[in-house]
């Protein structure tokens, strides 16, 4: 390893020189409290910024091992130190100039979120931190300008280093409570499995967000408040007790008149798989890490999936029970969802039906005696609910304004009655009582089978080289094969599918193969990120700093909407 006065030798000799001379700088250098690593350097001040990360040693940062010691106190604490190191890098972003990008100086932005990212590693064995980040390197024109380049990594970044990633001169209080968001949040999702519940919301929470572009809370919003009925109490190890409205493992419906936030609590749901920072207003608001949301989604691809427990006998004659097509309709769309849903493990699934294929979740009583059940290829999802539940363990939770079919098959219903939920379950059930019960199809769901087992998919690799690209949160592309997530909807950052598409990279030139089905092929890359890190599965000489770990659930998504996946 280099010296860091080495490295202002040699920006010395380059000053002025074309800009390719730069490339000279790769390597690492060790400074007074840290490593600095220069990973890729830019072609072209116009070019994307340089790659670079920092490593300072876990005697250095001396961060008490208390604050990272499991897997989500250590997830939070590098979320924690990325927001830290951001906001020190946006003071000096942009003060050393030149042309182009020159002097950019920025780490990944974290969102409402707590996500495992690349941008910032704590091991949790020596303790030592790791910054991934981009500075554009200077230039005057397209010649080097080593004095700003020297500024920016003589002057800014041990500035930066020194104020977000050594312990003594952080706020350690506010570190301190981090970490016991951190404990308090785990400790709720252990007490769902313990108390079969399948999600649990905080009263006095805040679900709405400021407007359809923000995640940030919405101000003056009425707090969530839980029906008596539902109200559940949790002892939480630094907060204590902590009430809220406990979802019980079954079905349970949220009905309620247009407007009165049905959507909003069903959201909040969604994304009550991840943690959420402090003042989030959802941050105690926890789910099933594993739940999906379920919608239709017209036009993906589907490949040989059996949703024969939602439809048989089309008209096309086509088998349903390896159902492959290109060109999804709403109905068949819904049902490879929900299908695919159980494969990656979902024990709960979230639908609304605003975004749902009418004739996939129901069909009413005189559509039946008007179209006999023979002549209709679709076994609604309401004739399925109670199979999903009973037979499988998979509880639904469901947003519905307009049909009261459901209330039958319900285990609980809540009525959201202008932001407020209210138990109506016995007058829903009663008004339901006077009606004619559902029909249920003559056989009970079998579960859906069909191994998959993907091949390398040779026309991909182009050049000898995978690219990927990510198209902010809509979907990414390895070379021209787009996959679209945009109907993934509990992505919740762009890191995440950048992320996907190197996974999706490290599967097709390492693991797929014609054998392992695809439940495998997702346990075993999992296992591998789980003991190597993510760098293991980013063939890459260096780990990029902008990704962010999916669910397991996501990586099946992304491999079920990927239409290059060979069969
Ligand atoms: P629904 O699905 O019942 O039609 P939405 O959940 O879409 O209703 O909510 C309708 C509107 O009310 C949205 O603009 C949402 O931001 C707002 N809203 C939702 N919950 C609250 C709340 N607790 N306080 C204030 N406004 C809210
Ligand atoms: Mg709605």
């Amino acid at each position: 390893m280099k010296s860091a006065n080495e490295l202002k030798q040699l920006l010395y000799d380059i000053d002025r020189k074309g800009y390719p001379a730069y490339k000279g700088t790769k390597g690492s250098y060790r400074f007074g409290q840290y490593v600095l690593g220069i990973d890729h350097v830019q072609g072209d001040p116009f070019a994307a910024p340089s790659k670079l990360h920092v490593e300072v040693a876990g005697k250095v940062a001396a961060f008490p091992e208390r604050l990272y010691d499991n897997r989500h106190k250590r997830i939070a604490l590098q979320d924690h130190l990325t927001r830290l190191f951001a906001r020190q890098a946006e003071k000096f972003s942009f003060q050393a100039k030149g042309s182009g990008k020159s002097g950019i100086l920025s780490v990944t932005r974290c969102a409402q979120e707590v996500l495992e990212r690349s941008a910032c590693t704590v091991d949790d064995q020596t303790g030592n931190v790791t910054v991934r980040f981009e500075a554009g390197f200077p230039a005057n024109g397209r010649s080097i300008n080593a004095r700003e380049l020297i500024k920016i990594l003589f002057e800014f970044l041990p500035k930066c280093v020194e104020q977000a990633l050594i312990y003594k001169n952080l706020d350690g209080e506010l570190a301190e409570r981090v970490m016991e968001l951190a404990e308090d949040q785990q400790c709720i999702r252990e007490q769902l499995k313990e108390r079969g519940l399948t999600a649990f919301v905080a009263d006095g929470s805040v679900l709405p967000r400021e407007s359809g572009v923000s995640s940030k809370p919405m101000k003056g919003a009425v707090r969530f408040r839980s029906p008596e009925s539902m109200r559940v109490t949790m002892c939480l190890p630094y907060k204590g007790e902590i009430t809220g409205m406990g979802i019980k493992k079954g079905i349970t419906l949220i009905v309620g008149g247009g407007y009165h936030g049905k959507s909003t609590l069903l959201k909040a749901l969604e994304m009550g798989v991840y943690p959420h920072i402090a003042g989030d207003g959802r941050e105690y608001v926890v789910t099933d890490a594993d739940a999906v949301k379920i919608r239709a989604e017209d036009g993906r691809s589907i490949k040989r999936t059996d949703i024969s427990m939602f439809i048989n006998d089309l008209p096309n004659g086509k088998d349903t029970k390896a159902f492959s097509t290109e060109d999804a309709s709403g109905s068949t769309s819904q049902a490879a969802n929900v299908v695919e849903a159980m494969e990656a493990g979902a024990k709960v699934l979230f639908i609304d039906e605003d975004t749902s294929a009418t004739n996939f979740m129901v069909r009413d009583e005189l559509m039946q005696k008007v179209i006999h059940r023979d002549m209709e290829p679709i076994t609604p999802f309401i004739e399925r609910m109670r199979d999903l539940y009973e037979l499988y363990g998979i509880s639904t939770v469901l947003v519905a304004g307009s049909s009261g079919a459901y209330f039958e098959v319900a285990d609980t219903v809540v009525q959201m009655d202008r932001y407020v939920p209210r138990e109506i379950t016995e007058t829903a059930k009663k008004a339901a009582g006077d009606y004619p019960g559902l029909e249920l199809p003559a056989e009970r769901a079998a579960l859906p089978g069909c191994v998959r087992c993907p091949k390398k998919n040779q026309g991909l690799i182009h050049k000898g080289r995978i690219k990927i690209k990510t198209m902010g949160r809509d979907g990414v592309s390895l070379n021209h094969e787009t996959i679209d997530l945009r109907y993934v909807e509990q992505l919740a950052d762009a890191e995440q599918l950048t992320c996907l598409g190197y996974l999706v990279k490290y599967m097709e030139e390492h693991m797929l193969d014609g054998k392992a089905n695809v439940k495998k092929l997702v346990e075993v890359l999992l296992q591998k990120i789980e003991k190597e890190g993510l760098a293991a599965v980013c063939d890459s000489s260096y780990l990029p700093g902008n990704l962010a770990l999916p669910r397991k659930q996501e990586i099946f998504a992304c491999l079920n909407r990927y239409r290059g996946l060979k069969m």
